[in-house]
């Protein structure tokens, strides 16, 4: 059976580490103190399985994270607009990662009609998603498989929204004259194996459709 930390433990777990960093580098919470220039701005799923920090093995400072059910970006959600503002004025990330992962309960539940409340109007673009795609789903053998199309679908979604926020399209517009301009991914990570897949993204059509400007350079 799985052991779960007690209350307790996380505290006094958290007391063992600061020494521990110190011990290895007496500076370490100085200059962690001082400021934040994180590379990455990750955009992921609230779930308790995806610790982002630890999967990757980045450290403090090193990503500006963001976390919803289903990892949704959402044109007039004010906490994730103003998470992406900051990130892309302020902090200046080269990189910003929408992250999915497979046997998400946000995007089963909306597959299966089953979520009710505020997680339902949550979770509605998912629920389209497989409206739009239920071909190509329904082409799939099994349910397991559908699932994870989905949630790969709903990534690549995300993505294309980010790309529709005003603040996004400006900066690409202004870096491609010559500056800097944020790099857009997908991601989906797989928790069967603990591996994360980066998705290609269908720039080329959002480039047709003008959802993407042109030139943009995805590395
Ligand atoms: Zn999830």
């Amino acid at each position: 059976m799985r052991h779960y930390h007690s209350y307790d433990e996380l505290i006094r777990n958290n007391a063992r580490w600061a020494v521990e960093k110190t011990r290895k580098d007496h500076k370490y919470f100085e200059m962690l103190s001082e400021y934040q220039a994180p590379p990455f701005l990750y955009i992921g799923c609230s779930d308790s399985r995806v610790p982002i920090d630890t999967l990757t093995q980045t450290e403090p400072g090193e990503l500006f994270i963001h976390r919803n059910i289903a990892n949704q970006v959402i044109l007039t959600d004010i906490n994730l607009l103003s998470a992406v503002e900051y990130a892309i004025e302020v902090l200046q990330v080269r990189h910003i990662v929408v992250c999915g992962h497979y046997e998400c309960g946000g995007i089963a539940g909306a597959y299966h009609n089953n979520l009710r409340g505020l997680k339902e109007n949550w979770t509605s673009r998912i629920k389209d998603l497989s409206r739009i795609h239920r071909e190509e789903l329904d082409s799939l053998p099994d349910e397991k498989a559908r699932l994870d199309r989905l949630t790969e679908l709903n990534v690549v979604d995300q993505v294309q929204n980010l790309f529709k926020i005003s603040e996004i399209e400006r900066l690409i517009e202004a870096g491609l004259q010559g500056g800097y301009y944020p790099r857009l991914h997908g991601w989906v990570l797989d928790l069967r194996s603990g591996l994360i897949k980066d998705l290609e993204l269908p720039l080329q059509h959002w480039k047709a459709n003008g959802v993407v400007p042109s030139n943009y350079q995805e590395y």
